[in-house]
């Protein structure tokens, strides 16, 4: 293992942390690393919905729905709901990336903390509110999570009708993908295909996406996570996803998997992650998160430590760039009992979503590391 010394630390945010390269997992006991950092959400008390920066609206939503009396996670999910069935968001619900074979499957989970129960479903298909058939799985099951046919047949017998949730934008971002995906197969490759001799016949719902076409081929990430701290003092924290864009068939990311991509304790407070979900999965983000908080550390902080640990359990090499750092991104949301909030990213420049008595607002966030990726 590569061992690159540790830099101290600024406090203050966006102050990065400065933790560079491979560092070793802090044994348990250890003082704080993330001691002397501080966040403008460190002060708040009182109500509060945070949620990843594309869940701006649903924290107005749900912080909406919490006046008028909902229980909190009908406030997130009701919240989450507007990202959910949003086509332009392409990382969520209707209008989400597929999987290598063109098929969306999407992955959610709900926590309660009052009742301290949780419900998720993994690999549903053709229904765009799974964050929804989770709250019902929670609600109306003794289960914690059901998966692929039987989470799709579970929300026909709640009522829910199969739809369609590949729309014409993911279908040709996918399809630009797979021609472009290996020369030795018989897709031709952008580069592989002979100029027309003339004006191709284009159809018109396929022309106002021209220029998103010509952009590279990427594989995408993207989710929506949402955690409240209601009047009462009750919390809740949902996180819903189409996963990672082109995964294997039934692939499952952290988001359903609750510890991994979403955590919350009525008595400590709420954590929640988004970015390559194998990660939180191996390193249980979103539960350690709350652990961290109830050690005594601000939201800030513990996010932070969450995301240290991931960059200091990333051993494998493909993972890491040139300069030793972790080449993939990861975000970390957390507020706690009392209203303060926080998050962290591995690199600089993140931002997340708060609603609060001022309403909503984009809100900077901590980083692990102080400088951008090398090749973003
Ligand atoms: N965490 C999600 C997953 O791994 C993806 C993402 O947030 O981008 O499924």
């Amino acid at each position: 293992m590569q061992s690159i010394p540790r830099r101290s630390f600024l406090a203050g945010v966006p102050a990065a942390a400065l933790l560079a390269g491979v560092a070793r997992a802090q044994p348990t006991g250890a003082a704080p690393r993330f001691a002397g950092v501080k966040h403008e959400g460190d002060a708040h008390k009182g109500p509060v919905c945070v949620a990843s920066l594309n869940g701006l609206r649903a924290t107005a939503r749900a912080m909406e729905l919490m006046k008028q009396g909902y229980d909190p996670a009908d406030c997130i999910v009701q919240g989450v709901r507007i990202i959910e069935d949003d086509p332009e968001d392409t990382s969520v619900g209707y209008g989400g990336l597929p999987n290598e074979d063109g098929v969306v499957e999407l992955d959610a989970s709900v926590m309660h903390g009052p009742t301290h129960k949780c419900g998720s479903v993994a690999g549903i298909r053709n229904i765009k509110n799974p964050a929804m058939v989770a709250l019902l799985v929670l609600r109306r099951t003794d289960h914690c999570l059901l998966v692929a046919e039987g989470a799709l047949k579970f929300a026909k017998q709640m009522g829910f009708t199969e739809e369609n949730l590949l729309t014409e934008r993911a279908r040709l971002e996918w399809q630009k993908w797979r021609e472009n995906m290996s020369k030795d197969d018989d897709r031709l490759n952008d580069d592989e295909r002979d100029a027309p001799s003339g004006k191709v016949w284009e159809e018109p719902r396929h022309a106002a996406l021209d220029d998103f076409r010509k952009a590279p081929v990427q594989h995408l990430t993207g989710t929506v996570h949402c955690s409240i701290l209601d009047t009462s003092n009750n919390i809740a924290s949902c996180t819903s996803t189409s996963g990672l864009s082109w995964k294997i068939p039934g692939r499952v990311g952290d988001s359903p998997i609750i510890g991994a991509g979403n955590y919350c304790d009525n008595e400590v407070g709420a954590g929640g992650s988004t970015g390559r979900g194998e990660a939180n999965l191996q390193n249980l983000s979103a539960r350690m998160i709350v652990e961290f908080m109830a050690r005594g550390m601000t939201p800030t902080q513990a996010c932070l430590e969450s995301a240290q640990r991931v960059v200091d359990h990333t051993k494998e090499k493909r993972l890491r760039g040139p300069d030793g750092r972790v080449n993939f991104d990861l975000k970390f949301y957390a507020l706690n009992r009392d209203g303060a909030f926080g998050a962290a990213t591995l690199f600089p420049g993140g931002k997340f979503a708060v609603c609060d008595e001022k309403g909503p607002r984009e809100v900077p966030a901590a980083s692990v590391y102080d400088k951008p990726p090398l090749n973003p």
